[in-house]
């Protein structure tokens, strides 16, 4: 009862709108265009119509740190890169790495050898056999120093410890005083930072965790059982779908374990991309699109999202036609009879100059909220 008493509503509400159209023809146009409604998905006609403005979707990255490292790449650049490309898909709102203790612990061949090559030169420098081109500069005081032993040992007396001292400092404060400090310190602390990477060997690992902070990613430890990491990413990625944070899923990952995750996202009409080397692998072909981290470092991957972009939003475009083609021909068969030639005319008029806008009203079914974008968007994916 409730819904024909409501679709008698709706149906007189297109009646006035169309005795508007024809009296005063731009009436709806103004009264019923919503720039939020284009979603950035095209407008539905796909071929004259200029292209609705860009609504940014939020973009979440996982990262699945077990399975893919960012090696042979330094963690810090192939974080970046990440980003960069994830970004081409809409704005990179989440940012997430999973991994257990063996990844942050583990040690890249290639950073062992540096580590052992650094050991044979101090040793050389100290015997007198060799000196450095250019002295060794501390990069917090400017200082100079003809033996890298000796750079190494100033700045873990004075600048290592006078880093230790500010973190006690700020550990101990509560409340605005806390605020202060670290306001107060802030740069120092960066600078820090910064020459500490170049000098001094991590206790563990080389720094991963540290890098892809420094990169923006928040980074998870979890507990050394196997599967551990895969199981709170895929809690992690489902909450964040239960609450609709992102529109676009960025899996970094060849386990076929997520494939499940992959296949829900999808389901509720996310975008999913995923990053892997397996190139035949199950999460490839499941997602959306897929890039080998080689593709993401050389820039590859990033000149293809837009194509890729272009591929989603033809889709969307289709999706939308077929879920609309079935009201519009009611709709017709309600009132087609006598005014029909009018209506036609009414409408030929606008094309051209028409925006789009007017073309979508017309297909938007009885139930669809005029300014709900939200749910249109829901919708299209269907
Ligand atoms: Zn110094």
């Amino acid at each position: 009862m409730v819904l024909f008493s409501k679709l008698g509503t709706v149906l007189r509400t297109v009646q006035l709108k169309r005795l508007e159209t024809l009296r005063n023809p731009f009436a709806p146009t103004i009264r019923y265009f919503h720039p939020e409604s284009n979603l950035g998905f095209g407008s539905t006609v796909p071929s004259s119509s200029p292209e609705p403005r860009i609504h940014q979707k939020n973009v979440a990255i996982f990262w699945d740190l077990d399975n893919k490292p960012p090696n042979p790449f330094p963690p810090y650049q192939a974080a970046l890169k990440l980003k960069k490309t994830a970004s081409s898909f809409g704005f990179v709102r989440h940012m997430v790495a999973y991994a257990n203790r063996h990844a942050f612990s583990y040690v890249p061949a290639a950073i062992r050898e540096q580590r052992r090559e650094r050991n044979k030169l101090t040793q050389v420098e100290n015997e007198g056999l060799v000196k450095p081109p250019e002295p060794y500069l501390c990069r917090v005081c400017g200082r100079n120093f003809y033996y890298h032993e000796k750079l190494l040992n100033h700045f873990k007396q004075i600048h290592e410890r006078e880093h230790t001292k500010r973190l006690n400092q700020i550990e101990s404060a509560r409340g605005s005083q806390r605020v202060k400090l670290v306001a107060k310190y802030s740069m120092k602390m960066e600078k820090y930072k910064n020459a500490a990477r170049e000098i001094l060997t991590p206790k563990a690992g080389y720094g991963l965790a540290d890098e892809l902070k420094r990169a923006g990613f928040l980074v998870r430890r979890v507990s050394d059982k196997p599967q551990a990491a895969d199981i709170e990413m895929k809690n992690h990625i489902v909450e964040m779908m239960d609450r609709r944070r992102a529109e676009c899923l960025v899996l970094v990952s060849d386990d076929s374990d997520f494939a499940s995750v992959v296949q829900e996202a999808k389901m509720r009409c996310l975008k999913t991309v995923v990053v892997g080397n397996v190139n035949d692998g199950v999460l490839k072909r499941i997602a959306d699109s897929g890039f080998s981290w080689k593709e993401i470092m050389m820039g590859k991957a990033q000149k293809e999202a837009v194509s890729v972009l272009g591929k989603w939003k033809d889709r969307d475009v289709l999706r939308r036609l077929e879920w609309t083609y079935k009201p519009e021909e009611e709709e017709k068969s309600e009132y087609g009879l006598g005014d029909e030639s009018e209506d036609e005319d009414v409408e030929s008029n606008f094309e051209g100059e028409d925006d789009g806008s007017m073309q979508k009203d017309k297909r938007r079914s009885w139930w669809e909220m005029e300014s709900d974008a939200d749910s249109m968007a829901s919708r299209s994916c269907k």
